[in-house]
């Protein structure tokens, strides 16, 4: 067993304190990561206040982990010690069901086990990256190209792979009319897939602050939610609209911006279910969709491509004794555009 320093909450909305948790002795195939850096995901917020509901407490959040291979268990052959890793959403699946053998394990029949805030197939709970070290099975863990430094890397691996995998999905590339909603976390990362891609991208954000930063981010055209002469001007404009605000939308206002067959794809959770006309579908046989994350193989290919492309997430980095104060951030969207932890604070 390695003894562990960690950031965890004790109960819902409780403040971060530093304890020490232990991970498990090392399996066959399983990796020990002297962590480096954790992104704060705006799921880390849902979670910690426990607006999901079914939180496990005391909870220790990040599932954006980047670090070194510390140890290898005896049959691992991914990777070897000194390594630079990452660990995203997911740490085990069943691996033989038909997504599992897709490569598409975060929709794992038996039930994916994410990387915090769930169990094991043994029952113990799962704690995340805001934590020195972590123990992860090699199927789970993807190699860093050289090119991307870890802390920008980090958030890659939830922001990233959570927007790469249903624009990719979708199909977006050229002749594709493609609205990101919401410039945060996920959102300022989608911009570049989407640009990366080929697709011809608009970005809709509640106001034009961040109007600058998404044109140089890859956006050909910049609109503002809040002001109501959006909603017609881009109406039945666009093919797919990817979601990515962690509060509920007046989904039929986005919906009348689809073309015929546009799908509305849904990344951002808020905790409370939205609301929709089911006429805003028929009229244009348009779709609401979802996605979630994204496999390991496509996240090592979003990876891939994003060092390819010269894509990268806007960070601020922030000590351990920060975490709570960038929550509260987050929450007033004051962040361009992503915390990341240096876990050495720790
Ligand atoms: P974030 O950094 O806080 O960004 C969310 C953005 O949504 C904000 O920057 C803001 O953009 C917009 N927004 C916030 N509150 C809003 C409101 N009341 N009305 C309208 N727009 C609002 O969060 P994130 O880390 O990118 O995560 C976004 C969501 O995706 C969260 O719900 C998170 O849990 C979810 N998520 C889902 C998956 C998945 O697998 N599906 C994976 C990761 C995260 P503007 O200022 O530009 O309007
Ligand atoms: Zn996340």
């Amino acid at each position: 067993m390695t003894q562990t320093r960690v950031l965890s909450v004790s109960h819902a909305k409780a403040p971060f304190e530093r304890t020490t948790i232990q991970r498990r002795e090392l399996r066959p195939h399983d990796i020990l990561i002297d962590i480096k850096f954790s992104g704060i995901c705006h799921s880390d917020i849902h979670s910690a206040h426990d607006e999901w509901g079914g939180g496990i407490f005391p909870m220790v959040p990040g599932h954006e982990i980047v670090g070194l291979v510390e140890a290898v268990g005896t049959e691992v052959t991914k990777f070897t010690v000194g390594d630079r890793v990452g660990v995203g959403c997911f740490v085990d699946s069943c691996g033989e069901c038909e997504y599992c053998l897709k490569g598409e394990e975060q929709y794992c029949t038996k039930g994916v086990v994410q990387t915090y805030n769930s169990r094991d197939y043994d029952g113990n709970p799962t704690y995340g990256g805001y934590s020195q070290k972590i123990v992860v099975t090699e199927g789970f863990v993807v190699g860093i190209p050289d090119v991307l430094d870890m802390n920008i890397a980090s958030p890659l691996l939830c922001a990233g792979i959570t927007t790469y995998s249903p624009l990719k999905h979708w199909n977006a590339g050229p002749g594709k009319k493609v609205a990101i909603v919401g410039v945060g976390g996920l959102g300022h990362l989608a911009i570049q897939y989407a640009h990366a891609m080929g697709a011809e991208v608009t970005v809709l954000s509640r106001s034009n602050d961040k109007k600058d930063e998404a044109l140089e981010l890859g956006a050909d055209q910049y609109f503002a939610t809040s002001d109501p002469a959006t909603f017609t001007a881009l109406a039945s404009h666009f093919d797919l609209i990817l979601n990515t605000v962690s509060a509920n939308l007046d989904v039929d206002s986005y919906l009348s911006l689809l073309r015929v067959d546009g799908t509305l794809v849904n990344v951002g959770a808020p905790g409370k279910p939205d609301q929709y006309n089911v006429f805003s579908l028929l009229m244009g046989r348009r779709s609401i969709a979802g996605s979630l994350v994204g496999g390991i193989r496509e996240t090592q290919e979003m990876l891939d491509f994003s060092a390819e492309h010269g894509i990268a997430p806007k960070i601020e980095i922030v000590h351990a004794d920060q975490v709570g104060e960038a929550y509260e951030r987050v929450l007033r969207s004051d962040v361009r555009y992503r915390f990341v932890i240096d876990v050495s604070t720790l």
